[in-house]
């Protein structure tokens, strides 16, 4: 059997693996199938490339350039996968675990892209937040602002998820405009290699945005600096060992650990065998136990459901557990494949072992198993183990040891508040589910753990149907957990592009915080339109440029027409008494939505032009009310513009309306579609 090479690409070159090369098995047969390491790997002329030529190049991009290649990418990977699908059975993943990997990976990536193009400016800097008033008269002002790490993020991923684990950090990593180089977990290298591969074959990404150790990372992390980021998934043990480095350390270098955590899954007081969440219930739990045989970090490892209920499940699971096929991962008919190697499946039994001290199997003997398809003693392969604990208060290993495998222990409790308490006996987890139809159960979940936790998911008879799985981090919603999980965050949108971005504090005029942000800050400059606004095209417009509209008087006549049209007869527009006993009107007054639409009148170019469409407001605030006999005239200032497509580009406008003394009545911001 021909042994595959599984190269390194660094500073643009493929290296082969040499004599440091460590030899990988596949999971169904135990022969060895590849191998990968090279000792003389030059660790820092990868990170010289990542920093001269990666970096500059990605930050000559905007995020929408980012975002755009991104899609790009996601859209390549997409047509090209099944080569990845073909090598990745040998990490003793089914097809149903290889479409989470590879095509939740692509996924996340065209997420992001989405992301990046809606929620992302096109410039180099990020505005966090809003502009704060530092001074009374508004000349001195902050803003906080994200801007590019100029290091390299170096990522080492763990080997269940040799697509997703990579592309999911690619994406957030590649769009805040960092270099990466990837180290994923040498058991499963194969297959992210084959995707690298794929990824520089595209050509899509620029120079030295991408290279990839297979085997050791050397001694790559006693280089890095301060501008540099390791984002790190594995086990907790391994995490330890590095972030505590002394260097990393002294360099206060940014380190994302998302560790193992031993979730939960919590069956609701409120559910019994007669209810749709028990049967839910069991179906999230064998879910949990038998995809990618238990080696997902969010795993249901724990299991708690009210003491009347323990019986009844573990029977309902025990069925559902029996009916699962075990064998080789490439048949139609496998539902839970092998675990990725020989040292795994050690070191699951051991772990089960010593879960077994505390508890009672009562599912999964070793040695009463069918694997169909497979050679049962040469394969990766070992039965789903469910484990039944009586005394969860007393237990410490349930609570503590993660078998990275298909293991759980199920445990009762006697109330809600036990419940809570048994769940925080993690120590902080990735994910846990609570399945319950009872509105009250789940906010007390919340306030009694949500501190310990990344993700708190709830499901039940109406969420059921369109639900995501107690499993499945998803890339708009943040993955990580405190404590044991690590403390770290990735992934939840915009959120993740941050850990590879720095925030900083800019305080300066509203011309200086303008310039720097792209964006019009009150107080900054205008600039007179050279003709009407409405008529000039996308490309066009200036930020700051401004227009002012002739005075229109509010009359008691107007006021009383629209109350009638729109139905709106509010005693304060109607009734002069009533109006002034309210503390807000010194009487009669119009309607907010009467001097919005007179604005929109006094702005408007009625002729078919550059705007396409009004397509909302933001930020609206009625501030003075206009009595009857006052007149309002409006300020329209171009604020910020963000281009959607080839054809027009969202451009937001600053709204003031004010009165006859100049005194501000109302503010707004009005977005508007508008062609090139
Ligand atoms: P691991 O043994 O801790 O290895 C993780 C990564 O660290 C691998 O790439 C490994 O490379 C690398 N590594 C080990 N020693 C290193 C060193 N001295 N210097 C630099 N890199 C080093 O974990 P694993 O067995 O691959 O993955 C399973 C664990 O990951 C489980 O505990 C699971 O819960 C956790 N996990 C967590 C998440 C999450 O998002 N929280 C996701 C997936 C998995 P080699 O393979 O070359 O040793």
């Amino acid at each position: 059997m021909t042994v595959q090479d599984i190269c390194s690409f660094a500073a643009g070159q493929w290296i082969a693996p040499d004599s440091g090369a460590r030899r990988i098995a596949s999971a169904i047969t135990g022969d060895v199938i590849a191998q990968a390491g090279n000792a003389s790997l030059d660790v820092s002329a990868m990170l010289d490339h990542a920093k001269s030529v990666g970096g500059p190049n990605l930050r000559k991009l905007t995020f929408h350039d980012r975002a755009r290649m991104l899609k790009a990418l996601a859209t390549y990977l997409d047509a090209n996968k099944q080569v990845l699908y073909d090598l990745a059975f040998n990490t003793g993943a089914t097809k149903a675990d290889n479409m989470i990997d590879i095509d939740g990976g692509i996924g996340t990536m065209f997420v992001f892209a989405s992301k990046g193009r809606r929620e992302m400016p096109d410039a180099h800097v990020y505005l966090d937040g809003d502009v704060e008033q530092l001074s009374r008269n508004g000349s001195f002002l902050g803003q906080h602002i994200c801007t590019s790490m100029q290091g390299v993020a170096v990522h080492i991923n763990a080997f269940n998820f040799p697509i997703w684990g990579m592309l999911e950090k690619l994406a957030p990593t590649f769009l805040a405009g960092v270099p990466a180089i990837v180290k994923p977990a040498t058991t499963s290298c194969y297959v992210t290699e084959a995707c690298v591969r794929l990824v520089l074959d595209s050509k899509i990404l620029p120079e030295g945005s991408l290279q990839l150790v297979s085997g050791s990372l050397g001694d790559m992390l006693a280089m890095l600096d301060a501008q540099d980021i390791v984002s790190f998934t594995g086990s907790a043990d391994t995490a330890l060992m590095l972030r505590s480095e002394r260097h990393i350390l002294q360099n206060s270098i940014r380190f994302i650990a998302e560790q193992d955590s031993l979730n939960a899954s919590v069956l609701g007081p409120d559910a019994d065998p007669e209810t749709p969440e028990f049967d839910l219930f069991i179906k999230e739990v064998h879910r949990e136990m038998t995809t990618k045989a238990g080696q997902k970090c969010t795993a249901t490892r724990r299991i708690f459901v009210p003491d009347e209920q323990v019986s009844p499940v573990i029977d309902a699971l025990s069925d559902r557990l029996k009916k699962t096929v075990i064998g080789d991962p490439r048949l139609d008919t496998t539902q839970m494949g092998a675990l990725v190697s020989g040292d795994q499946k050690r070191d699951v039994l051991e772990k089960a072992g010593i879960i077994g001290e505390e508890s009672e199997l009562v599912f999964g003997e070793l040695d009463d198993f069918c694997v169909e398809g497979a050679d049962h003693e040469k394969g990766a392969f070992v039965p789903p183990m469910l484990f039944h604990c009586t005394n969860p208060d007393a237990a410490v290993r349930v609570h503590d040891i993660e078998a990275f495998g298909p293991v759980s222990t199920i445990m009762g409790y006697s109330g809600l508040d036990h419940a809570i308490e048994l769940v925080n006996k993690g120590r902080g987890s990735l994910v846990a589910s609570v399945i319950t139809h009872s509105a009250d159960v789940a906010r007390e979940m919340v306030t009694g753990t949500a501190a310990w936790h990344g993700r708190l998911y709830f499901n039940n008879r109406d969420s059921m149907k369109e639900s995501t799985g107690h499993g499945s981090p998803l890339p708009h919603m943040v993955h990580g957990g405190p404590g044991r999980a690590g403390g770290s965050e990735e992934l939840g949108g915009v959120r993740g592009v941050m850990h590879y971005m720095q925030r900083t504090a800019i305080q300066g005029s509203p011309d200086i915080l303008t310039a720097i942000g792209g964006k019009w800050v009150p107080g900054a400059s205008e600039s007179a339109a050279p003709a009407h606004p409405f008529t000039r095209k996308f490309g066009e417009l200036r930020i700051g440029e401004t227009v002012y509209t002739k005075p229109r008087q509010v009359t008691l006549d107007d006021i009383e027409h629209f109350a009638e049209f729109t139905g709106d007869t509010f005693y304060a527009h109607m009734d002069d008494e009533s109006a002034s006993a309210n503390p807000f009107f010194p009487g009669r007054v119009a309607h907010g939505y009467l001097l919005l639409s007179f604005a929109a009148g006094l702005f408007v170019q009625p002729d078919p032009g550059p705007v396409l469409a009004n397509t909302g407001l933001d930020n609206l605030r009625f501030i003075k009310p206009v009595e009857p006999g006052e007149s309002v005239r409006v300020r329209l200032t171009v604020k910020h513009k963000t281009p959607r497509n080839d054809e027009y580009g969202q451009v937001r406008w600053h709204v003031t309306l004010s009165n006859q003394s100049d005194e501000v009545v109302a503010e707004y911001d009005l977005l508007t579609m508008n062609s090139y």
